[in-house]
């Protein structure tokens, strides 16, 4: 048995850590006792952590590689072999490969493989392939380069992990110090992480030394590692009240919350360079829910990462916490070389929960706009981080579905957002109001092609409408809507009285109206809706 080593989750960025390094133990088996906010485990358990961690960066990032994009552009050319264009093709995906072989990184990964014992030359091959002019053999030397590539998958993909996964959080320590790029992964790993938690003894906490700066341990200065290494560390939201915020060059932490600095990277979840880290640090389970996203299948939602993590999270969240627990998170992002800070109030999570249906519907829909199409969901969720209302977003989708025929019933997924963000009395029944609007609007529509009048004419009506909600003028919105009953000898609907007096109420229900005048109301779910 060694020494019983005990962490507790800290500030966001060591939090981020911590859950990396649980990765890593889960990956490899290795016991952690979870209790609250404290981890705790055998110093023993370290000994092929190495070993597991950069199997556990393989396995989660390995698909998100050029090393990965290399093999698909492979397969193309492979795939098309017996097509008419077959050149062309071969020319287009040669070029991304030899580009993305001839990157530093690969000529240091041509490096470590030879050291290996390996004499293939795959610069030489690279450049051969170039100059071929014969097809056949092209393809020949191209196919052997690719199962050589292949062959070294662990070398080729560590080093993009390296580079776009790694190096965001810290840099110029273990594989990442600027002398090691031409040595082994594995062994500047270990000298520069687990070798000096193997030579680590802490000194007596009453004798003279220094302590890390998070778990408080007390050692040799010689023994701690500086935190330069560590990117942006110390700007922690810039939260002053923090001990944190005192973090300063001649801060020390001792290895084994080095290694947990290491193991950053894997706290977060990643699309590209950018990461996202929910900091839900109530304990630790609950921090490693928060942030087990399944990723979205959709195409578009997947290519943005903190729509996908967000999206992820209002799916997973528990029932109960909606209704009692909820409370705000931290949502911590990397991107472009920088850390930002979301805070998601209480008010906010639960609006995305009580509106995850709607939502859902959102997920990859689209209005046009001057030719461009602009995702809808997108759109919504950034108006309600931003804490801005929804009408401009509802005015646009109308006007233009209205005048290209397309269908609107988004629209009252985006309504009933709008209802519970800005929540006006009785949410329930304001809800219920709108969908009975709606409602009333269809019934118009029926009642006027019912009378011959044809689509133009509704289009005309629906204009002047929306001409009213967007000058937020209730008596010209009011006049037309009596107008056109009174037209078809039509008792005017009550709601209008009720909520005309105030003005959001007003571009709720009006907006409603217009929707479900356009056929928006209609579709397979508007029974359970009623309920
Ligand atoms: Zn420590």
């Amino acid at each position: 048995m060694g020494r019983k080593i005990e962490l507790l989750l800290n500030d966001a960025i060591y939090n981020a850590g911590i859950l990396g390094f649980l990765k890593v133990c889960e990956h490899g088996g290795l016991y952690v006792e979870k209790v609250g906010a404290t981890i705790s485990f055998d110093r023993d358990i370290l000994e092929n952590f190495t070993e597991h961690y950069f199997d556990t960066l393989i396995d989660v990032f390995g698909d998100d590689t050029v090393y990965h994009e290399l093999l698909n552009r492979y397969e193309k050319i492979s795939s098309n072999k017996d097509i008419e264009g077959y050149t062309k093709i071969f020319d287009d995906e040669f070029k991304y490969i030899k580009e993305k072989m001839q990157r530093n990184s690969y000529i240091a990964a041509f490096a470590i493989i030879k050291a290996r014992g390996e004499t293939y030359d795959f610069a030489g091959v690279i450049k051969q392939i170039k100059n071929e002019s014969d097809y056949e053999i092209k393809f020949t030397l191209l196919a052997e380069l690719m199962q050589k590539v292949a062959s070294y998958s662990d070398v080729f993909m560590l080093k993009d992990i390296a580079y776009t996964k790694v190096q965001p959080f810290w840099n110029g320590a273990g594989f990442l110090h600027k002398t090691a790029n031409k040595t082994e992964f594995k062994e500047t790993f270990t000298k520069g992480f687990l070798q000096k938690i193997i030579d680590f003894e802490p000194l007596d906490p009453k004798k003279k030394g220094i302590n890390c700066i998070q778990c408080d341990v007390k050692m040799n200065q010689t023994t701690g590692f500086g935190i330069s290494w560590i990117n942006d560390l110390g700007i922690d939201a810039g939260k002053k009240h923090n001990h944190y915020w005192n973090f300063n060059v001649d801060s020390f932490i001792c290895p084994i919350c080095a290694l947990v600095y290491a193991c950053i990277p894997l706290g977060f979840t990643m699309k590209g360079s950018e990461g996202i880290f929910i900091n839900q640090n109530k304990g630790i389970k609950s921090m490693s829910n928060a942030n087990s996203i399944p990723l979205l299948k959709n195409t578009e939602q997947k290519s943005d990462l903190y729509y996908t993590v967000l999206d992820g999270f209002i799916q997973n969240i528990q029932e109960q916490n909606a209704k009692n627990e909820i409370e705000n998170i931290q949502v911590i992002r990397r991107t472009e070389n920088m850390y930002t800070f979301n805070i998601l109030s209480r008010d906010k999570l639960k609006v995305f929960y009580e509106c995850k249906k709607n939502f859902a519907n959102l997920v990859g829909k689209f209005y046009q706009l001057n030719g461009e199409y602009v995702n809808i969901y997108r759109d919504v969720l950034n108006r309600v981080m931003d804490g801005r209302n929804f009408y401009p977003l509802i005015h646009i989708i109308l006007y233009e579905g209205i005048k290209n025929g397309k269908p609107l019933w988004t629209v009252k997924d985006i309504i009933n957002i709008q209802v519970n963000l800005f929540k006006k009395g009785d949410v329930a029944m304001n809800s219920k109001a709108v969908y009975g609007v709606m409602m009333r609007g269809n019934g118009l529509r029926i009642a006027m092609m019912g009378n011959g009048q044809n689509e133009n004419k509704l289009k005309t009506l629906s204009y002047h409408l929306l001409n009213s909600l967007k000058t937020r003028n209730a008596d010209s919105f009011m006049d037309i809507v009596l107008r056109q009953y009174m037209s078809l000898k039509l008792p005017v609907p009550a709601i209008f009285v009720d909520v005309l007096s105030e003005e959001d109420k007003f571009l709720d229900v009006g907006y409603a109206f217009v929707a479900g005048l356009n056929g928006a109301g209609i579709k397979n779910d508007a029974k359970e809706e009623e309920n």
